[in-house]
């Protein structure tokens, strides 16, 4: 690599529970105005803005039963077949078996190893986190924990250095805390900043899963919207010749708001920027995400 040329980056933006759907009321992807890029559907997965690629992604990963968060995230996060590891797929919190998987394979261990970074995972934690031991922890968590990373913490989302899962920082205010709202635009302005600094830049947004479960039609028509304009205005502000933003999801839910389980479908992962050609050409299903990140910060 030309000492002249600045080291690439991804950003790796995860949505819980979105997958490809039909086109149809119940499908709050295909219903709402305004939430390009994830205005995306069977038989609308051919325009995104940015020239964004989208690939439909496999999450079933050849096991019965329906795709689950705990699995589904901890293959996202390692590269490894989750649910073929255990047999079956997990719902909510990684067990012993998936913490072990991750402890070894995690995406920001397997990076330290190669000596890529600095990485961040940029969602903040509360302190009600730190000061017990939770009963319960997200895939991701153990994935971070696993790594030299630090978490980011609430002084880190005051110095518009982390951003809340919510990124509007309204169940932060829920709680009590005393943080300012962002707006989409305020949120998209941090995540771009961080391709400066950063080489492996991951999000997590789980809002999505929930309103899917909730069979929410009214908050879906309210919330994708904004989260819709998070990606476009961040997508806006990257360097796109030399960042890489991957959108993907560990299953499907929202797209089918008539049933309050998760989906069977595909989701979309959405490339846009540098490389994103070869990438989507390597990607089937949620194995593929890790070595594909992977791929792009080490092999330039
Ligand atoms: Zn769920």
């Amino acid at each position: 690599m030309p000492a002249s040329r600045k080291p690439s980056n991804v950003i790796l933006f995860f949505i819980d529970g979105l997958g490809i759907g039909e086109a149809g009321d119940n499908n709050p992807l295909y219903s709402t105005n305004h939430i390009e890029p994830l205005r995306v559907y069977e038989g609308n997965l051919n325009s995104v803005i940015f020239d964004g690629i989208v690939v439909p992604t496999d999450p079933r990963l050849g096991v019965v039963g329906r795709p689950q968060s705990a699995s589904g995230q901890t293959t996202i996060l390692t590269g490894v077949n989750a649910p073929e590891v255990l047999g079956y797929h997990k719902q909510g919190f990684p067990n012993e078996k998936l913490r072990e998987v991750l402890k070894e394979k995690s995406i920001f261990l397997q990076l330290d190893r190669l000596g890529v970074g600095p990485n961040i995972f940029v969602n903040a934690y509360t302190p009600q986190f730190f000061s017990g031991t939770p009963r319960w922890k997200s895939a991701t968590t153990c994935a971070v924990e696993a790594s030299t990373l630090q978490f980011r913490r609430i002084p880190d989302l005051l110095g518009r250095k982390a951003i809340f899962h919510d990124f509007t920082n309204r169940g932060l205010q829920q709680r009590g805390f005393d943080v300012p709202i962002f707006s989409p635009i305020d949120a998209a302005e941090i995540l771009a900043n961080f391709q400066h600094q950063y080489r492996f830049i991951l999000y997590e947004h789980f809002i999505t899963d929930k309103l899917g479960h909730d069979m929410d039609h009214e908050r879906a028509r309210q919330h994708l919207p904004k989260l819709a304009k998070f990606i476009r205005e961040t997508l806006e502000r990257l360097d796109l010749h030399n960042t890489t933003f991957i959108l993907t999801s560990d299953h499907g839910n929202i797209e089918d708001l008539s049933v309050r389980n998760h989906t069977l479908n595909n989701v979309p992962t959405i490339i846009w920027g540098r490389r994103k050609d070869q990438i989507a050409k390597g990607i089937k299903d949620l194995t593929d995400i890790t070595p594909a990140v992977i791929k792009l910060l080490t092999d330039e």
